[in-house]
């Protein structure tokens, strides 16, 4: 098969707007899913195959049972098997032998339990429940007890062998560890010999179970398993081959460096889960052999998705899409003289027409997506720009472009407040544009929203703004050419793949106001285009941000008063809208409106505004708003995004610590908008977590959505950054963008050049990636398009 050439059951539009992983994966799916239907003429693979693909249950010591349980880790094919990564080791070579204990060391032995006992104390004010072990290795015996861990007695019997960790005492003359760590050795265990990898389980499949079934599909599966990167970066950064860097990993000989220390918080990990992997694992020795294994897989995963990124780029760099005409009169000339007031002229009067000069970069980031318009090639790009650096009218100005050469805009908005702000914003900006109409789907009445519905499918609605409603069913487009989405992140890959679906290739602008550091832009969206809004229009106040306590709360409202005395507008957010039993300390919009409406600003306009409000509220209450009618507003984070009232100068949020940094910056953006001087309050209790007063500091600190969101990725690492993981995207199995970026940097450079000489990776040397790239799905955690 060609791969150059796009496959042809591909559906139109394919996936351009979805993660581009996905996209990724939907073509090389179809792919495969021709393969599929070829090999139905042609007998099945044999069970008794030995590639990487062959089903789990084939494999050594594994039957349909363990299969299900290997299944519910996500393991279905030998390859899935040797991705399976340990979450950590255990270093055997490290243990102490009983009869040399003495009494306050830390250490680590490995015995058998010959004796049991369970005792409950006559007196249980403290102590309800003792085991006591005696332990034995081959050297001596010592004493093991647990306070009030009764459920341990199921588990510890006679016989058991068991790893304790923990301090030695003297008990009654005899070496005792009191209630120690512990892990049950199964019988399974040929581990005790040497270092151990301790793997991610699941209920029904022990340690040593897992650990043979590895150890036999590495000797039996292992000639599948063959090196397939440039050769160059093996030698440049001495790389194990492939199949050594998988043993390496799973079965590292002692000395290989793997991250094995021994220390108190590694055995706290044994509870931990996954979120301690990445701390262990980091813990390796930067030069040693494990740690070049490790880099050779993450080199592996990152280069695969860059070549895919890439790949896909390419694809669609060659669709054909809508090439927009360019405007008469030029709006960007020095003079600009409308003779003819035609569609043709909009963009220049639109420009014209524009309460304010755009800034140097808004104008830097129109020319670009101007050339992605008049150019054939569907345009794929990510307009970046932190909160309040004005991508609204950016965005008009596609739309205008679209407009102007006969075709449809639309603007994809998560919330209706949204919708209809964008709406007004639309209808303010072109209200001297002759003869463009502009009509919303969100928070219309039945008959308003029949007759936009028309509008959109004749095509005399040249601009659509909505919500989800957008590409429902329903909707038809007469002319969709331009598809414009607003703070993308807070739209599945699949929504935004419907909406284009709306249009015969039309052009994407996905705009989103969470900064993504560079490093994971790269890794996330690849080589899409990405322009970017660095300054703020200038002129904006300053905004000071100040986290305080409850203790306080009297305070903040006195200053709220001020503020309105001034003639401001005031938004308090809280974490829910009603007290909630579970939470009783949260604050709710409920009861801080009523405190606020009855107790500290009975002489003030306080209105309360909610998800569970009708859009016809929301939008009554913001025009409201808009118009001064309304002094304070009590809002749960429906506000988050977009809303832009500049008259507002104050942001209470309550329960602060109950956000992370990406809210709290997108919630403190909807202040210092207008002229004056703009407050953030911050308010907690007084405890609260480490993680979380590093956030209130951040954000007392910094106004600066990037530095926030580099923040953001260090605090919580790159998964959970700002809303990635929720949105679809990829999830690597061993690689961490932040981490290793110098190697995303060499894999994003090694695929682009790959692609380059051999974009369908048809010559001799690249079967072997080849191969691996059409079984990226099984590989990367995607759901499936619709
Ligand atoms: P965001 O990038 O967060 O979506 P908006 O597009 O809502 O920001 O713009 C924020 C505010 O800044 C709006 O009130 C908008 O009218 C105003 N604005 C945008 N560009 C400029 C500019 N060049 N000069 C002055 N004000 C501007
Ligand atoms: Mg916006």
């Amino acid at each position: 098969m060609d791969l150059r050439q796009p496959p042809p059951n591909l559906p139109q539009a394919w996936g351009r707007n979805k993660g581009i992983l996905q996209e990724a994966r939907f073509i090389f799916q179809s792919m495969t899913d021709k393969k599929t239907s070829a090999s139905q003429k042609a007998p099945k693979k044999s069970p008794s195959g030995d590639g990487l693909d062959t089903p789990i249950q084939f494999c050594p010591g594994v039957g349909p049972m363990r299969a299900s349980i290997l299944g519910r880790l996500g393991v279905e094919t030998v390859r899935d098997l040797f991705w399976h990564i340990p979450r950590y080791y255990e270093d055997f070579h490290n243990l102490s032998k009983i009869s040399q204990l003495r009494p306050g060391q830390v250490v680590t032995v490995l015995g058998n339990a010959v004796s049991v006992q369970e005792r409950i104390p006559q007196n249980r004010n403290k102590v309800r429940h003792i085991l006591q072990t005696v332990i034995e290795d081959e050297t001596g015996a010592m004493l093991a007890v647990w306070f009030n861990q009764s459920y341990l007695a199921d588990k510890i019997r006679v016989g058991t062998r068991l790893l304790l960790h923990g301090r030695t005492d003297l008990y009654d003359r005899m070496m005792q560890m009191s209630s120690p760590k512990h892990r049950i050795v199964d019988d399974d265990d040929d581990s005790t010999q040497g270092v151990e990898p301790i793997y991610p389980l699941s209920e029904g499949l022990t340690q040593g179970a897992l650990r043979k079934i590895l150890r036999s599909a590495l000797d039996r599966f292992g000639g599948a398993c063959q090196e397939f990167l440039p050769v160059g970066i093996l030698e440049f950064h001495q790389f194990p081959l492939r199949l050594e860097a998988f043993r390496i990993l799973h079965f590292p000989k002692h000395g290989e460096g793997a991250p094995t220390d021994r220390c108190e918080q590694e055995m706290e990990l044994l509870k931990d889960g996954e979120a301690g992997f990445a701390q262990t694992l980091a813990a390796g020795d930067p030069h040693s052999l494990w740690e070049k294994a490790r880099k050779r897989l993450v080199f592996e995963e990152f280069f695969i998705h860059q070549f895919l990124l890439r790949r896909y780029h390419g694809q669609v760099k060659k669709q054909i899409g809508v090439s927009h005409p360019h405007p008469a009169p030029d709006p960007w000339a020095q003079r600009i003289e409308i003779i003819e007031d035609g569609p043709s002229a909009w963009p220049a009067l639109f420009i014209e027409s524009l309460p304010f000069q755009l800034t140097a970069d808004q104008k830097k980031v129109c020319r670009e997506i101007e050339e992605d318009l008049f150019s054939p090639a569907p345009m794929n790009r990510l307009l970046q720009g932190d909160v309040g650096s004005g991508k609204t009218v950016v965005s008009l100005y596609a739309m205008t472009i679209a407009a102007a050469g006969g075709r449809q805009a639309a603007l994809m908005v998560p919330t209706e407040i949204l919708a209809q702000q964008h709406a007004d914003t639309i209808r303010r900006l072109t209200h001297c544009l002759p003869g463009v109409r502009t009509v919303q789907l969100a928070g219309c009445a039945a008959a308003e929203r029949r007759q936009a519905l028309e509008s959109i499918a004749n095509g005399s609605a040249q601009f659509v703004v909505g919500t989800h409603a957008l590409f429902q069913e329903k909707v038809e487009f007469a002319r969709l050419g331009l598809a414009v989405v607003d703070e993308q992140h807070k739209f599945g890959v699949e929504q935004r793949q419907r909406l284009i679906e709306k249009g015969i290739h039309p052009d994407l602008l996905v705009a989103t106001a969470t900064p993504i550091p560079r490093t994971l832009s790269l890794t996330l969206f690849g080589d899409m285009d990405i322009s970017t809004i660095v300054s703020l229009p200038p002129n904006r106040p300053s905004l000071i941000t100040r986290w305080t306590q409850w203790d306080k709360e009297e305070k903040v409202w006195g200053f709220v008063d001020g503020e309105i005395a001034k003639g401001h507008q005031v938004y308090v957010v809280c974490p829910i809208i009603e007290p909630s039993e579970n939470a009783p300390h949260l604050p709710s919009t409920e009861e801080a409106f009523e405190r606020l409406s009855q107790t500290f600003l009975p002489h003030r306009r306080v209105e309360i505004l909610h998800g569970r409000h009708s859009a016809q509220v929301k939008g009554d209450l913001m025009e409201r708003m808009r118009a001064g009618a309304v002094d304070v507003v009590v809002a749960t984070t429906v506000i988050e995004v977009g809303v832009d009232l500049p008259n507002a100068t104050v942001m209470v949020i309550l329960g602060a610590e109950r956000f992370g940094l990406a809210q709290l910056h997108q919630l403190r953006g909807r202040v210092g908008r207008g002229c004056s001087k703009s407050y953030c309050v911050l308010v907690t209790p007084s405890r609260i977590p480490p993680y979380a007063q590093q956030r209130m500091k951040i954000m007392e600190k910094t106004r600066d959505g990037f530095v926030i969101a580099e923040e953001d990725l260090k605090l919580r690492g790159p998964g959970e950054q700002f809303g990635i993981r929720q949105s679809g995207h990829l999830k690597f199995h061993l690689a961490d963008p932040l981490r290793d970026i110098h190697l995303l940097r060499e894999a994003h450079e090694a695929a682009a050049k790959l692609y380059q000489d051999d974009p369908g990776l048809d010559r001799p040397g690249s079967e072997r990636l080849k191969e691996e790239m059409l079984n990226v799905p099984s590989r990367l955690e995607f759901r499936r398009p619709s």
